[in-house]
């Protein structure tokens, strides 16, 4: 009774964690004829992330960016499960997963276990707060889609979530509101100078600059945006041009940038921050966005636990070449969960996720010659012996029929040591990043090379990119008719 997964006995079942850039990207490569797929993730679409600031600040619709997981399943040839459930624990002896379904909507089953012969973990990772006090209270992140959403919602709301500095924009426009409690109020804080950091500063200051300014015309000039870095510089991962080219622009949007700059504690309405000089301020602000960097997810970190010998790196996951988890039997690991000598990019991680499907479906082939062969090993035991004093016929049809198992074993031998997987080669295609003012920068390899290139030439090639990254039709669709809807119209500041 009740729903059961699409079962072929013949078949090994590959589990699936996660619905992100790697499992996603995994799951449209594919082969889904050699397994019993089944695909568990608390979320049941794939984010894409890189227009989740887009989101933020209203410019696009948060439906625009997700795409459900069973768009993807569906048009594979044989039957996906998808399971909108949580993994609380993996147990990598016995090969189990157990998930919880942790919806509001609970049935009579909301926690159970099923076992994997393959296991693609692809889980992830979350926000870092390195426990500074006040940060998961009060600040916003910039993570999930429901970041983005309930940013939105602050920015403009007064009193949604108590103890968030996040006053907003309305209330600021209050009548009477005192001009200094104006100025805190309209003071907003991003740290962490990484991309995240500064394509949320960006946004921000689009919203402000295009919308803001003459939806409040009273508020104009009024609306300050800091940006924190801990570092001696924003975004290092981009070369010095494209870093020096960030911070003059945002020096003309009147963004300011704080670096060397660490955030030592968030209140309800500052943040306290330690000065390149060692000495701590506490500044007044509205809002503060914390986008400071990613951790592993318990469930990981539990994991790893389990395999104490061989997963001994602190940033996560130590995978082989083959992106298989080290002392682990069937689980491979792909995307912001491991520690490679990758960036946690989404690049790598869909990179991951298209080649192990190939191997998965290599690894297919072979199961199914090593089944054979061990078929043909019980089938050779059991065959009679040639005894003498058999009859001639008998003896002859006997001799013939092992050497033909013999023969069909050799051959089997001889395919399987043709099965060597190549290992995972990363093809860096370049890194883009928004900041802000129909500005891009974009570091592209070139002829053994680097070329950096930033403005608004940048910016198309910026949108065109991303609109060509996106994985369906339908999404290019809504992103490309939000972005003519704010052109045309603006962006929404109205609130529920
Ligand atoms: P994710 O995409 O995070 O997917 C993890 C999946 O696992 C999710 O579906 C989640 O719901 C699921 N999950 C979580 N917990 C569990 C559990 N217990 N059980 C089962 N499933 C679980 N990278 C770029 O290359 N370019 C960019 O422009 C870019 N922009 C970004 C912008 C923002 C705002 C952010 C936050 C990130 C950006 N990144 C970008 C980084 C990129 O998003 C990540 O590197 C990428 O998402 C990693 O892919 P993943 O599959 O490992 O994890
Ligand atoms: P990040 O780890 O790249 O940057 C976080 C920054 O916060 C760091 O520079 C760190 O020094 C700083 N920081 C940490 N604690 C701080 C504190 N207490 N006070 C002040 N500063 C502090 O994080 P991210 O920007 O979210 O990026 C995560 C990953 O996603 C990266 O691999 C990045 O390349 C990728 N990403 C890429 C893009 C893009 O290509 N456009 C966009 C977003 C994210």
């Amino acid at each position: 009774p009740g729903t059961q997964l699409p079962f072929d006995p013949e078949k090994k079942t590959l589990v699936v964690l996660g619905s992100g850039w790697g499992t996603t990207s995994l799951l449209k490569t594919l082969d889904t004829t050699d397994y019993n797929v089944v695909v568990i993730s608390p979320k049941n679409f794939f984010l894409f992330t890189p227009l989740l600031p887009s989101v933020a600040v209203g410019t696009l619709n948060p439906r625009s960016i997700i795409q459900p997981t069973r768009y993807i399943t569906r048009h594979k040839t044989r039957q996906v499960s998808v399971i909108e459930a949580e993994a609380t624990d993996v147990d990598p002896i016995n090969k189990t997963v157990t998930f919880v379904d942790n919806s509001d909507i609970k049935g009579s089953v909301s926690s159970t276990t099923i076992s994997y012969d393959y296991l693609v973990y692809g889980v992830g990772a979350e926000v870092q707060t390195f426990n500074i006090p006040g940060v998961q209270k009060h600040a916003c992140f910039m993570k999930e889609l429901g970041d983005a959403e309930r940013m939105q919602r602050e920015f403009m709301d007064c009193e949604l979530r108590k103890g968030t500095p996040s006053e907003g924009v309305e209330t600021a426009a209050f009548p009477g509101q005192d001009s200094k409690e104006i100025d805190r109020l309209l003071h907003m804080v991003v740290v962490g100078g990484g991309p995240t950091g500064v394509e949320l500063s960006g946004e921000l200051h689009d919203f402000l600059e295009d919308d803001l300014k003459s939806w409040y015309p009273e508020l104009a000039g009024k609306i300050r945006i800091t940006l924190v870095e801990a570092l001696p510089s924003v975004l290092p991962m981009f070369s010095k041009q494209l870093i020096s080219y960030t911070e003059s622009q945002f020096k003309e949007s009147k963004i300011e940038i704080m670096t060397k700059t660490m955030v030592k504690e968030v209140k309800e309405r500052s943040v306290v921050l330690q000065m390149p000089d060692k000495s701590i301020v506490e500044v007044p602000c509205g809002m503060v966005v914390w986008a400071a960097g990613n951790k592993g997810r318990k469930i990981t970190q539990d994991l790893m636990a389990k395999l104490p010998q061989d997963q001994t790196n602190r940033r996560g996951i130590a995978v082989d070449d083959f992106m298989q988890m080290k002392g682990a039997n069937g689980i491979f690991a792909i995307g912001d969960c491991t520690a490679t000598s990758y960036a946690p990019t989404a690049q790598v991680a869909s990179q991951q996720g298209a080649y192990l499907a190939r191997v998965l479906h290599q690894i297919a082939r072979r199961d199914a010659l090593q089944d054979r062969l061990s078929a043909l090993e019980q089938v050779h035991a059991a065959l009679p012996p040639v005894v003498a004093g058999d009859v001639a016929d008998a003896a002859a049809t006997a001799e013939a029929e092992a050497k033909k198992v013999e023969e069909e074993k050799e051959e089997l031998k001889r395919q399987l040591a043709k099965f060597k997987p190549r290992p995972f080669h990363y093809s860096h295609q370049g890194t883009l990043a928004y900041i802000g003012s129909d500005k891009a920068i974009a570091d592209l390899p070139f002829m053994n090379g680097n070329f950096a290139s930033g403005g608004v030439a940048t910016y198309l090639f910026w949108r065109s990119a991303y609109l060509s990254t996106l994985f369906s039709l339908r999404n290019r669709t809504l992103v490309a008719t939000d972005w003519l809807k704010v052109k045309l119209f603006g962006r929404d500041v109205s609130r529920e």
